[in-house]
């Protein structure tokens, strides 16, 4: 009888593995399909796939056709998120669950994409709560006047804010045949401050480059196998803040770690073949984002951005220190008109905003200058919503980190929960208190 029983139960366990392993399986079918889904708009859309390094055999086999097949890839998107919902009902195993909520999001995100590049436009706070999950604060002109008189009361000289500000930027902007060897020292400084408290995979390797007449400053290419082509541009002046920051948030801890830290973990150990896809419009990009601005707080704690430009850029650069302290603490004051940005990209895309106001809106409130301004309408014009991404996406990942670090605020608590970012399928929602 025992043995009879005994029999039972292991048939039984056979069967329940079975099942598991089944629905195991058909998922990952569901992760292939995401994949093959999003290589297919990228066929297209050129700007949709950031990075990708899982199998070819995923790849699309057929040439584009002559149309964008608009309403075939929505159809497609649909039927992939109903098949995924089975997955998110309650009793279901939490791992699949985690999976499939997170493809979801992101699927939400490939259907407006869609729309977006057949001309098919929403309003700006549905555009980011589709492609990123969140809806950004509106702030007002008054706002804006507030802070800056704040900043305008710390910066020497007289004349308008604009003016002093830029007076004192002026002095620290890197002459060009430096720049290479700021730059290097700051990705180096970045890079052994974050080995100090991540593991990161022995061959984990980039290469740097420099271009021009691009709309953004920095960018990093994931290529896989923990290797990045960074890009700097060179198009306009580098200010010495700028060589720290940028440096850091292409590099370490931001886009080569967050894309390593992904492979390593959910591609290779685990084989989550969804994940070996980056498609750039989508809530991905929030935590993207997010964790490369935050990881350069991460890195430079307090005071130490300060002092490092100071004691060590600087004087590498030959150049003048006096005024460095003033010009770093307006930057911090500075931080919290960088969110003019969200609403000259709603003015613009909302048709409320004509492009010579959105112009004089961050000259005005964000201390833009011509040049800049200029540049950052063209980056809207190009990514659109995206710029959401920078700022409020770090102001999410400073919150989350904070009340997930409970009482334990030392460094290398703070560091742990930061990589656990990193290191998993985070949505936009569990960044949200
Ligand atoms: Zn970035």
């Amino acid at each position: 009888m025992k043995k009879i029983l005994f029999l039972l139960f292991s048939l039984f366990m056979v069967k329940a593995n079975a099942q598991i392993s089944l629905s195991t399986d058909t998922f990952n079918r569901l992760a292939r399909d995401y994949v093959k889904l999003g290589l297919s708009i990228g066929q297209y859309d050129s700007d949709f796939v950031d990075a990708y390094y899982g199998p070819d055999s995923l790849k699309p086999v057929l040439a584009k056709a002559n149309v964008f097949p608009k309403d075939s890839l929505i159809k497609a998107v649909k039927q992939l998120q109903k098949k995924l919902a089975s997955y998110l009902q309650k009793g279901s195993d939490e791992v699949l669950m985690g999976r499939a909520f997170w493809m979801k999001a992101q699927l939400t995100a490939f259907d407006q994409r869609i729309r977006i590049f057949s001309d098919e436009y929403s309003s700006f706070d549905k555009e980011t709560k589709a492609l990123f999950g969140v809806v950004v604060p509106r702030y007002k002109k008054e706002d804006y006047q507030r802070w800056l008189n704040e900043l305008n009361r710390i910066l020497p000289g007289s004349g308008t804010a604009n003016y002093k500000f830029e007076a004192l930027v002026d002095k620290f902007s890197i002459p060009g045949l430096k720049v290479d060897t700021l730059f290097k020292t700051a990705i180096q400084l970045s890079r052994n401050q974050t080995l100090k408290h991540l593991k990161l995979p022995a061959d984990e390797s980039f290469d740097l480059e420099y271009v021009k007449g691009k709309p953004w400053s920095g960018y990093n290419w994931y290529k896989g196998n923990f290797h990045s082509l960074i890009q700097l541009n060179t198009d306009v002046k580098i200010l010495i803040e700028r060589a720290i920051d940028v440096a850091s948030h292409e590099s370490y801890p931001g886009h080569h770690v967050y894309n390593t830290l992904l492979e390593q973990h959910l591609y290779k150990e685990k084989g989550w073949v969804e994940i070996s896809l980056y498609p750039l419009f989508s809530p991905q990009s929030l935590i993207a984002e997010g964790t490369a601005n935050y990881g350069i707080e991460l890195v430079f704690p307090g005071d130490e951005k300060l002092r490092f430009a100071k004691e060590v850029l600087l004087p590498l650069a030959g150049m003048d220190t006096t005024g460095i302290t003033t010009y770093f603490k307006a930057l911090e004051l500075k931080s919290k008109l960088n969110f003019v940005r969200n609403d000259v990209a709603r003015g613009l895309l909302d048709g409320t905003m004509k492009t010579e106001v959105a112009q004089n809106w961050l000259i005005r409130y964000g201390l833009y200058n011509n040049e800049s301004a200029k540049k950052s309408i063209d980056f809207i014009r190009k990514y659109r919503s995206y710029v959401i991404n920078y700022n409020y996406g770090l102001q999410l990942v400073r919150n989350y980190v904070e009340r997930t670090m409970g009482n334990d605020k030392s460094i290398e608590h703070r560091w742990q929960v930061f990589a656990t970012l990193l290191s998993n399928q985070f949505t936009s929602t569990d960044l949200l208190p």
